[in-house]
């Protein structure tokens, strides 16, 4: 449950049939509203504005939620026949996710009572009808949820919007940190932030390191002593690691960046930041254990400057807040061929998220042949068998294009006794040879924001409010069928 946030829930009807009928549409209301929030599926508070009758109370309802910070979206529903002309004003201002819940008060026709008011009062199948023209017409994107208000399917596609729409609410106020710039000469990390601001909402902002280094010299020793104990409580030490041996002192350091980090981003109000390997001076090692433990608390990551998937990364922790599975940072690193069962190796130079395995992560001290720096502490794990997703935005140079593939996460066929990170192994759906050419020819990264939490609905409620591209691969994936989704959706999107 998020707290603090509420979802509004207006009624349309009109004053053609009455006071009795306006009165007997905001108790049906009223019951719906509260059914919805003892069903025990909401993430969300639904709070019910009352029924529409004409343009200017649309118009004040719709202005009011864009107004209130804590309303992150509005279901509409049409009891009876409302003339969707008084939608327009609305609509026209309305700027946050919008859920069309198409049910109706009753469930099943009362046969032997039904009559000519009956059909008149309860005619959503009617009224919805007349709604849904307005907002296709305006061209607005919304979902549309159809089924009884008490059926649990209704409620879990209802609880989903509601996830994405407050995850879309964080991303408009979400501040991203880059220490650094991005990779240089990487093309698909870069991108248009100007844009990015305007159609995701959130703001990327630059840091030189050195504003780092500044935080780093005020943590104290017993600030570090503090957080040593905490690692010592959660992770299994590897003996070099450990009290008096040869690289605590590397943990030290790594906890050293730790704080200065959290107290950084604190300070700042960010919400996600991003690394970069060429860009430590002043720091002791690349921040990996940093990086790894202030994603599993919610902080976006990217490396390497990735600052698109450090937000993506974000926004899907957020979705996925208090669902079982896990949300990571990812990356694309080595093939297994092996026929039907072909893989790919997950991992990053140190920067996975711990959410994702469910054993107790090696905290481990290890060399690393990049970056120039010491050796860098982090926690090493294999990541649990399951189905997941991997996301990825990137820039088309007129958009942005999600790209989502379904993915299977298999245990490795024998332990990686001297592969010193973190790492998942999976298999792209339908498989790696389509899974994988499709995602080429859409142009993904090999960064991805990685979740064990969602399904495809998220996605697609994702890309329909941010009215951005998306692109999905998974077991009906052809490569005829995608290249020629490519081919229309370059003149849908000129
Ligand atoms: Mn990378």
């Amino acid at each position: 449950m998020y707290n603090d946030i509420e979802v509004w829930f207006v009624t349309g009807a009109q004053l053609l049939y009455g006071g009795d009928a306006v009165i007997a549409v905001d108790a049906h209301s009223t019951e719906i509203v509260k059914g919805l929030n003892s069903s025990g599926k909401l993430p969300v508070k639904v709070v019910y504005k009352g029924t529409v009758n004409s343009s200017s109370e649309v118009a004040a309802a719709f202005s009011a939620a864009n107004n209130d910070r804590r309303c992150v979206g509005i279901i509409t529903w049409m009891h009876t026949f409302s003339p969707a002309k008084m939608w327009i004003k609305g609509l026209q201002e309305f700027h946050k996710p919008l859920l069309h819940l198409h049910t109706q008060f009753n469930k099943e026709i009362p046969w032997s009572e039904i009559d000519m008011d009956f059909m008149n009062l309860n005619q959503s199948a009617h009224g919805d009808r007349e709604f849904g023209h307005i907002v296709s017409r305006m061209r607005k994107n919304r979902k549309v949820v159809v089924g009884h208000w008490s059926d649990e399917r209704v409620q879990e596609r209802i609880g989903t919007w509601m996830r994405v729409a407050t995850a879309w609410a964080d991303a408009q106020e979400m501040l991203v940190v880059r220490f650094g710039d991005n990779m240089n000469n990487v093309a698909v990390t870069d991108g248009d932030k100007v844009e990015a601001e305007m159609r995701l909402g959130y703001h990327v902002d630059y840091h030189g390191i050195g504003d780092l280094v500044a935080y780093q010299e005020r943590v104290t020793e017993s600030d570090i002593n503090a957080l040593v104990e905490e690692y010592e409580a959660l992770y299994a030490f590897a003996a070099n690691c450990k009290r008096g041996a040869r690289d605590h002192g590397q943990v030290r350091e790594a906890a050293r960046e730790e704080i200065a980090l959290r107290r950084f981003l604190g300070d700042k109000g960010a919400k996600a930041f991003t690394t970069n390997f060429d860009a430590l001076h002043g720091l002791n090692q690349l921040p990996g254990l940093a990086c790894q433990r202030l994603m599993a608390e919610g902080y976006g990551f990217g490396a390497e400057g990735d600052w698109k998937t450090a937000a993506l990364v974000r926004t899907l922790w957020v979705m996925a807040k208090g669902l079982p599975g896990g949300t990571s940072f990812m990356e694309d690193y080595t093939y297994h061929f092996n026929g039907e069962k072909s893989a790919i190796l997950q991992s990053h130079m140190l920067e996975v998220s711990p959410e994702i395995t469910t054993g107790v992560p090696h905290l481990e001290v290890h060399p690393l042949g990049i970056g120039g720096k010491a050796d860098p502490a982090r926690l090493v794990f294999t990541a649990h068998p399951g189905a997941g997703i991997a996301a990825t935005i990137v820039d088309m140079g007129n958009r942005f294009r999600m790209i989502v593939n379904n993915v299977d996460v298999i245990e490795p066929e024998a332990a990686l006794p001297k592969l010193p990170v973190a790492s998942a192994l999976w298999i792209p759906r339908p498989n790696l040879e389509v899974g994988a050419a499709a995602w080429i020819l859409a142009g993904g990264t090999h960064h991805t924001a990685f979740t064990y939490a969602l399904t495809n609905e998220y996605f697609e409620d994702y890309a329909d409010i941010a009215g951005i591209e998306l692109l999905t691969i998974d077991e009906k994936t052809t490569i005829n069928g995608f290249k020629f989704e490519l081919k229309v959706n370059e003149v849908f999107y000129r």
